[in-house]
């Protein structure tokens, strides 16, 4: 017997119940601070997924004709036991991304809006009415729920990702697949736990633990009527294509690679600042990471001190004694990220600090790479077109506020971005002409709140829809648009085969 055999095995969660695999197939899951595996992930196989499909789809009538009320009932219980118990899936949570623990509080946090919000549904999926748009005659409309919808969630927010879709989805009456990310499938379940003990019927949330195999079976099902999908651009773009070919709506968000633009005027000690907190938080994992800091002249040199000296203060080390950073998620992603500071360097770009020599308190075999600053990096670079996704913070330097503008337009992704300046003219022209989707000024990580939706441009977001927001609600309804008329025996109209006109 090996020894993988003996380690817990993470299962799907498949109308209410934990449910294991028949295919055989498993992925490991590390502690990536200890660097070893410690779970084992059942993979999906086309009889799974069929199961966890069929599942939503008997849940689909009853949930989906349940009184708006009651449905909302189960968020707010829900939204209760989140509360209560966020800690523990934030050791979850640490446990197998290897974030910090405040950090993964954090993200909850930050899914918890969404819920909040999806607590509010019944205002946001109201009809319209039109009394008497011809005479005797009203139009109204209603939303209804899709259905079964799947969603898919990459490894960097194991909760907040999926939360901000299932809140809202469940909320309007559809019923839900997700298939979480192979290397953090844990909280995912853990949630689906959550949703039993909120009163949410089986069938209603299910997990599919899987690979491209269950990704594929939900694409081209025709039981599941939207894709909700978070992750890398090249699997966005194929998920996209994908979905569409089979008929479904589809949102597809994609990855990033973010520019902080730095005017002359901005005070470098906020910049340096945000410019740690958004590089090397969550080890740079973070799609809104603004990853890239373009200096306008004169700035470079004195802010390339200031951040130096901060990085000389980050505690680097397991994530569950709250350091400032942890480890990244696996070896094979660490040694990735390495590989580009070497890309870098033999482009022609300084490296001011390399991670690797950075000091860190764990385990060896944890998947280390201490914050990494690179000065003068070419924009021909792999380095700098690349989406790196790891706490490398790179300098670029430019003349103008213009050269920086239009260096950020050039660029293939449009997540994020932020420009740091006290010149609110020229904060206004950025958010103006800059073609990016979420836009800081003054502030690093400009992940919009609940109410207001998330979504990129260009190649951060396939797809006509953003994730949450008023765009999540009409994601997961389809409108109705209904023409009475209630004949008055006194003002009979008679036959008239004409085209309909307002009269
Ligand atoms: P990924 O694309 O490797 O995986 C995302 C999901 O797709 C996972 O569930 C995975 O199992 C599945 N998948 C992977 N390969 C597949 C294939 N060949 N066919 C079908 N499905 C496949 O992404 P990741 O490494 O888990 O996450 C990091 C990426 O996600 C980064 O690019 C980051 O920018 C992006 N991201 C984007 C946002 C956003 O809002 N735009 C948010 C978070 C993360």
């Amino acid at each position: 017997m090996s020894i993988t055999t003996q380690l817990p095995v993470i299962n799907h969660w498949i109308a209410g119940a934990h449910c294991s695999s028949s295919s055989g197939r498993t992925a490991p899951v590390y502690d990536p601070a200890l660097g070893v595996q410690t779970k084992q992930l059942a993979l999906a196989d086309e009889h799974d997924v069929e199961s966890a499909i069929a599942a939503a789809s008997a849940a689909f009538p009853a949930w989906s004709e349940l009184s708006i009320a009651k449905r909302q009932t189960v968020i707010f219980r829900f939204r209760e036991l989140l509360v209560a118990r966020k800690e523990e899936l934030a050791a979850i949570i640490t446990s197998e991304h290897g974030k910090v623990l405040s950090d993964a509080v954090g993200e909850i946090q930050r899914g918890l809006e969404v819920v909040e919000l999806a607590c509010g549904f019944p205002h946001l999926i109201k009809g319209d009415f039109s009394e008497n748009v011809s005479t005797g005659v009203d139009v109204y409309s209603v939303k209804q729920p899709l259905g079964v919808v799947g969603i898919i969630s990459p490894f960097n927010f194991p909760a907040m990702v999926p939360l901000w879709f299932f809140p809202i989805a469940i909320a309007v009456g559809n019923t839900v697949v997700l298939k979480p990310s192979e290397k953090d499938p844990s909280a995912a379940v853990w949630m689906a736990e959550l949703w039993k003990a909120a009163g949410l019927p089986d069938g209603v949330f299910n997990v599919l633990q899987g690979d491209k195999l269950a990704v594929d079976g939900l694409l081209t099902h025709p039981d599941v009527k939207s894709i909700s999908f978070v992750g890398s651009t090249p699997i966005a773009k194929y998920v996209y294509e994908s979905a569409a070919r089979s008929g479904k709506r589809v949102q597809a968000l994609g990855g990033a690679n973010n520019h902080m633009l730095v005017l002359p005027d901005a005070d470098l000690d906020l910049v340096a600042d945000q410019a740690i907190n958004s590089g090397f938080g969550s080890a740079g994992e973070r799609c809104m990471a603004q990853s890239i800091v373009i200096a306008v002249d004169p700035v470079a040199d004195e802010l390339i001190e200031k951040i130096t000296n901060r990085i000389a203060k980050l505690r680097v080390g397991d994530g569950r004694s709250n350091p400032d950073m942890g480890p990244l998620v696996t070896a094979q992603h660490r040694d990735r990220v390495a590989s580009y500071i070497d890309v870098a360097a033999a482009d022609g770009a300084t490296v001011v600090v390399d991670g690797r020599e950075c000091k860190f308190d764990g385990d060896p075999n944890g998947f280390w790479l201490g914050p990494t600053l690179i000065d003068n990096v070419p924009t021909s670079s792999r380095a700098y077109l690349e989406e790196i996704f790891g706490p490398v913070l790179s300098i670029v330097r430019v003349k103008t506020f213009r050269e920086g503008l239009d260096l950020i337009n050039s660029g293939q992704f449009g997540n994020g971005t932020a420009i740091f300046t006290n010149d609110g003219g020229a904060a206004r022209r950025f958010q103006h002409e800059v073609q990016v989707g979420m836009i800081g000024i003054n502030v690093p990580i400009p992940v919009p709140v609940a109410y207001h939706s998330f979504g990129g441009w260009k190649d951060s977001l396939f797809g006509s829809s953003k994730a949450y927001g008023i765009q999540g609600f009409d994601f997961f309804t389809q409108q109705k648009a209904i023409t009475s008329r209630w004949l008055d025996p006194a003002t009979h109209g008679g036959i008239n085969l004409g085209f309909p006109e307002n009269a």
